[in-house]
């Protein structure tokens, strides 16, 4: 397995801290308002690293933060909390709008079959845990203290541009405090923020009341749960120059290591020649997409049809080409009802095996796997070999598409059937058990199984 890693800025072959595990932690979404498609990308991606490792017989440990404070609307530690904003706007508790977005951002994960991280964890649930993360970086020598609060020092570690590989004409552009003579370097940012009276998240710390930086809830929470050594970090490609620059020097601050093996960061989706983004307001939610009648998946299959650090071009047109497609995969399961797996010649089959694997293998080949598929379904199709359906059903986790549940699910239990065992409903009711049999007889002629439930009647394929 080779995976790109922004670090070293090329393909490193993949290996792992711990044989047969992978450890992966990737940055949440700050719960303040409804996440957008262009946020999905980040959590399908780091969703299909998942399946493929999985895929690949690791077991794997996902760890994924909830940002319910310490996240500004500026970038100058004097901002408003993004949770108190969206608290305001809507006349809530931050604690209220937290658990209102975070549940909003899991029921549209789950419409996208993005798998629940293993851990999901909420900053204000590790505050002292950042603290004593702080207290580390403190007393090795890597803060100081100013009117805002406690700084870190991006003077005392010299290796504190490598990630984002900016050059100093950039990294002055990005110098994120217009002019702060506190400040020792321009680049340096809060670890605590205090003297802010008006935030109403407030905890006690060493260095007196206040909240913690956002920087410092990732470093925490991936050490916390993944070990002060792990496999992967992901984001997305806005989290380099800042968030992730800035947590890989916390990181080494209190630990005096390379905590993360391989930084993974995907690309943007694009509307035109913007980024998709809540201060380009241009945005788009799943909601909005069921509401225009597509289906979430069709939007999931639109991001596997792009590699992941390629720059993604969402526009309708594409988007129905995708749902056409995923029409396309689930109707070789429908044609398959009727036909035999064949006996012998494996050898397409065993190519194609090969072919998915290879693609997968080479940092996350989504778009050739997806060449792959699509050759598969075509010989399935010419030869009319139920094995082919097998296998893309096998391909299928790490697809992600639910094809076998919607394929063999409910919805294309023939409307006709279903009135039959309507029909046979009443007819038990009355008590006419002669004609109640004629039906379930007249239902299984058609091939299907009908069985009496607490519930009611369920249909089976026979
Ligand atoms: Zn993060």
């Amino acid at each position: 397995m080779k995976v790109y890693n922004t670090l070293t800025r090329q393909k490193d072959e993949f290996v792992p801290v711990e044989k047969g595990r992978v450890k992966i932690y990737t940055c949440g979404p700050t719960v303040y308002w409804f996440a957008h498609i262009g946020n999905f990308r980040a959590y399908v991606f780091a969703d299909t690293l998942r399946r493929v490792f999985e895929y690949l017989g690791y077991e794997v440990r996902h760890v994924m933060n909830i940002t319910d404070v310490g996240h500004l609307t500026t970038d100058d530690d004097l901002g408003e909390d993004k949770l108190e904003a969206g608290a305001r706007r809507e006349g809530r508790t931050p604690e209220e709008i937290a658990r209102f977005y975070e549940q909003a951002f899991f029921a549209d994960a789950q419409k996208l079959n993005i798998l629940r991280p293993q851990i999901v964890c909420r900053a204000t649930e590790h505050i002292p845990d950042m603290i004593e993360l702080i207290r580390r970086i403190e007393a090795n020598g890597f803060a100081y203290r100013t009117s805002v609060g406690l700084i870190f020092d991006t003077g005392r570690y010299p290796d504190y541009w490598r990630l984002g590989r900016l050059n100093l004409e950039e990294q002055r552009a990005g110098a994120r405090v217009a002019v702060d003579p506190e400040r020792r370097n321009p680049s340096d940012f809060a670890l605590w923020i205090t003297n802010q009276p008006r935030h109403l998240m407030q905890w006690d710390s060493p260095w007196g009341r206040g909240f913690p930086g956002w920087h410092i809830e990732c470093s925490a929470m991936s050490i916390k749960y993944l070990g002060e050594e792990f496999d992967i970090h992901t984001g997305g490609i806005d989290h380099i120059p800042i968030h992730h620059t800035n947590e890989r020097a916390q990181n080494f601050a209190a630990t005096g290591r390379e905590v993360v093996r391989y930084w993974m960061h995907n690309a943007f989706l694009q509307l035109g020649e913007a980024r998709m983004g809540k201060s380009e307001g241009n945005i788009m939610t799943v909601t909005e997409l069921e509401r225009q009648g597509y289906e979430p998946l069709a939007f999931r299959y639109l991001c596997l049809t792009a590699h992941y650090r390629m720059p993604l071009n969402f526009t309708i047109e594409a988007l129905q080409g995708a749902q056409n497609g995923l029409r396309g995969l689930r109707e070789l399961g429908l044609n398959a009802r009727t036909w035999q797996e064949a006996a012998g010649d494996t050898e397409w089959l065993e190519r194609a095996q090969r072919e998915f694997r290879n693609a997968i293998e080479d940092d996350l080949n989504l778009p050739q796997a997806m060449a792959v598929v699509w050759s598969l379904v075509r010989e399935g199709n010419r030869r009319q070999d139920r094995r082919a359906w097998k296998l893309l059903l096998d391909f299928d986790r790490v697809l992600g598409l639910r094809l076998g549940e919607t394929v063999e699910g409910e919805q294309d239990i023939p409307a006709e059937v279903r009135a039959l065992a309507e029909e046979r409903e009443q007819a038990r009711r009355a008590r006419d058990w002669g004609r109640a049999d004629r039906l379930r007889a007249e239902i299984l002629s058609r091939g299907f199984v009908i069985e009496d439930t607490k519930e009611g009647w369920r249909l089976k394929r026979a």
